[in-house]
């Protein structure tokens, strides 16, 4: 079993440490809410960023931000300095890729950029799936680390590769299920019945994820936010977050999305008419021309 630092109790953070210290490993613990630090109760509490990460075989942070996990690994009493010199370093937090590349090359020992995706359920059930960018040996010596909280861990290639996967995904995601929404809407003019369409769509070439297993219509796919009134699942407001990032990396790579610009454009609309803590499917309201969503 390895001793384990962990930086970052929120939503996601909590859970995933409670996984860690639950597989046996020994959990040093810390956030800067005093309120998060008491959510891991089978952990120590660490007194700062540093102490979690002083004598830990693996480190790991789930920050909000690409400016938070800098300012955690090298800011000043940063996690980096106090670390082992052969503990692996890894943030699972979803950063811009840039970032991720930059800390990386700033920090003496391995790090891994380990994004995942399975929202707060996932993280619960310790059923992530975890994309990874960083040195070959190091993600070989974490995966049993990261096997502890997810059901799948890739390996997707060098540092940054992690983010570039996750931020690729959501964009696919957002367009899709914005594509999705549109041929809903489509067919509620036609007079043609959501089952009709879904009957046909999911058996022929329009088949998706955001159709057969996120329907955003209530009724072909019970378990779908649309059945409980769009309460979330994943939050439009966390979408905005993660297709912004997608924009972000193609802008640097100089390189034009339309459809991700769209997407974005749409989903920030959402979010400003207080669709923002609605799962992100509820754009449909928005897309019917429904007020109040
Ligand atoms: P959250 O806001 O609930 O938690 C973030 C935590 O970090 C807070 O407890 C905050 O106090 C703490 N924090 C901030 N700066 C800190 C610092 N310098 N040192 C110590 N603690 C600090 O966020 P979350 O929902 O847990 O998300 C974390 C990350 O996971 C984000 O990057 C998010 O995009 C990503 N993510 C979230 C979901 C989701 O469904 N919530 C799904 C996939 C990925």
């Amino acid at each position: 079993m390895a001793r384990i630092g962990f930086v970052g109790l929120g939503n996601m953070g909590a859970p995933m440490a409670r996984n860690l210290a639950k597989a046996g490993h020994e959990v040093a613990v810390f956030d800067l809410s005093v309120e998060a630090m008491g959510r891991v109760e089978e952990a120590r509490r660490a007194s700062s960023a540093a102490d979690a990460a002083r004598g830990a075989g693996f480190v790991i942070t789930m920050l909000p931000a690409g400016r938070h996990v800098r300012e955690a690994w090298l800011g000043e009493g940063g996690m980096a300095a106090a670390a082992e010199r052969d503990a692996v370093l890894l943030d699972c937090s979803t950063i811009d890729v840039g970032t991720a590349r930059g800390v990386a090359e700033a920090c003496a020992q391995s790090f891994l950029d380990a994004p995942v995706s399975g929202g707060v359920m996932g993280a619960e059930a310790g059923t992530l799936t975890f994309m990874v960018g960083g040195p070959q040996e190091a993600f070989r010596r974490a995966e049993p680390v990261l096997g502890a909280m997810g059901r799948t861990v890739v390996h997707c290639g060098d540092a940054g590769a992690g983010q570039a996967a996750k931020a690729c995904n959501n964009m696919l995601l957002a367009i899709s299920m914005i594509g999705t929404c549109e041929a809903f809407v489509l067919a509620e003019k036609l007079g043609l019945s959501h089952e009709a369409l879904f009957e046909v769509a999911s058996k022929s070439s329009g088949q998706c994820w955001s159709l057969t297993t996120y329907c955003p219509v209530p009724g072909p796919v019970p378990s779908s936010p649309a059945n409980r009134d769009y309460r979330p699942g994943f939050a439009a407001a966390l979408m905005v977050k993660d297709v912004g990032l997608s924009q972000q990396a193609a802008s640097e790579a100089g390189l034009e999305t339309p459809m991700g610009a769209k997407a974005l454009d749409l989903y920030r609309r959402f979010v400003e008419a207080g669709g923002g803590e609605t799962d992100f499917s509820g754009i449909i309201r928005m897309l019917r021309g429904e007020g109040g969503v």
